[in-house]
């Protein structure tokens, strides 16, 4: 993997499970612009050293780190949360790492909905217990869940998926009330559809149709990632220090849009 550079003493880590594609790595980049050391988690090691170097184009001496984490695996979770916290003290935490099964409820297979399920939510849960003591140490911080609007609406073809986001959001609100005496912020944003490789795949495989999508967005078009990450910025930010165990929506206005 890409080599290391030292964040310097006073600066703050922050981790993103998945943080090298996608939206995860629009939030790395994010959190890098923010001043934070930042510990990039996922299982794939050529895909953090791409992103790496991606990030070393734009600023040689970013200081960034991989990590290689299964979020699904307690053990994995641990030695990375441990390895970031030692790159630099762990106070922002993005738990992003997530899967989909798109197949109709009654022709899904019990393991798909395991892996979606284990990743999606009890990933969360491993990457929020293993974040604890490093935040608690550090007298808060801040966690934020990737949700799904299918957190909130059913989305046909996806019952693990939204049963997994749905869950989230009941995870966030009780981790906020359970942590909030170690001034430990937890949220979740929930994006709409977003312009990545898991969305692409879904266009390809023609089980999403880009267009008919498009005209039901009130904003008109899909999200760029960086649209996502803007908010798990602020999210993680003294700006937002008042807010917690919310799920702050990100759609373009699409789970509002009752037209027919
Ligand atoms: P991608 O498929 O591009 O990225 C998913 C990321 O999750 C990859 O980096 C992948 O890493 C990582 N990942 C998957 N399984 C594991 C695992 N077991 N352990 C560690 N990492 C894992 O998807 P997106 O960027 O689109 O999605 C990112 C998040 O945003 C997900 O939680 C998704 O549900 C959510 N979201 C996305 C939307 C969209 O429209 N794109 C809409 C709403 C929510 P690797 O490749 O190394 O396995």
């Amino acid at each position: 993997m890409a080599g290391q550079s030292d964040p310097g003493s006073n600066a703050l880590g922050a981790i993103v499970t998945g943080g090298a594609k996608g939206i995860g790595l629009a939030i790395s980049k994010e959190l890098l612009r923010r001043g934070y050391g930042v510990t990039i988690a996922g299982r794939d090691e050529g895909s953090i050293s791409s992103a790496i170097e991606s990030i070393r184009d734009e600023c040689r001496s970013a200081p960034v780190l991989g990590a290689v984490i299964d979020v699904t695996d307690t053990e994995s979770v641990r030695a990375a949360f441990l390895k970031a916290h030692g790159f630099a003290p762990l106070a922002a935490v993005v738990s992003n790492a997530g899967t989909i099964a798109r197949e109709k409820a009654e022709e899904l297979e019990e393991s798909q909905w395991s892996t979606v399920l284990e990743t999606n939510l009890s990933g969360m849960f491993r990457c929020a217990r293993a974040a604890f003591p490093f935040l608690r140490e550090h007298g808060g911080g801040a966690i934020v869940n990737i949700g799904s609007i299918g957190g909130g609406v059913g989305i046909s073809g996806r019952v693990a998926y939204t049963a997994s986001k749905a869950g989230i959001e009941g995870l966030t609100r009780t981790l906020a009330l359970e942590w909030a005496r170690w001034g430990i912020r937890v949220n979740t944003v929930a994006p709409g559809w977003t312009r990545t490789a898991m969305v692409e795949a879904g266009i390809a495989s023609g089980k999403l149709d880009e267009h008919a999508l498009e005209a039901r967005i009130p904003l008109g078009r899909l999200a760029n990632p960086s649209e996502i990450a803007d908010v798990v910025g602020y999210l993680v930010s003294a700006q937002a220090s008042y807010i917690t165990g919310q799920t702050l929506v990100v759609d373009g206005g699409i789970t509002v849009n009752g037209n027919s």
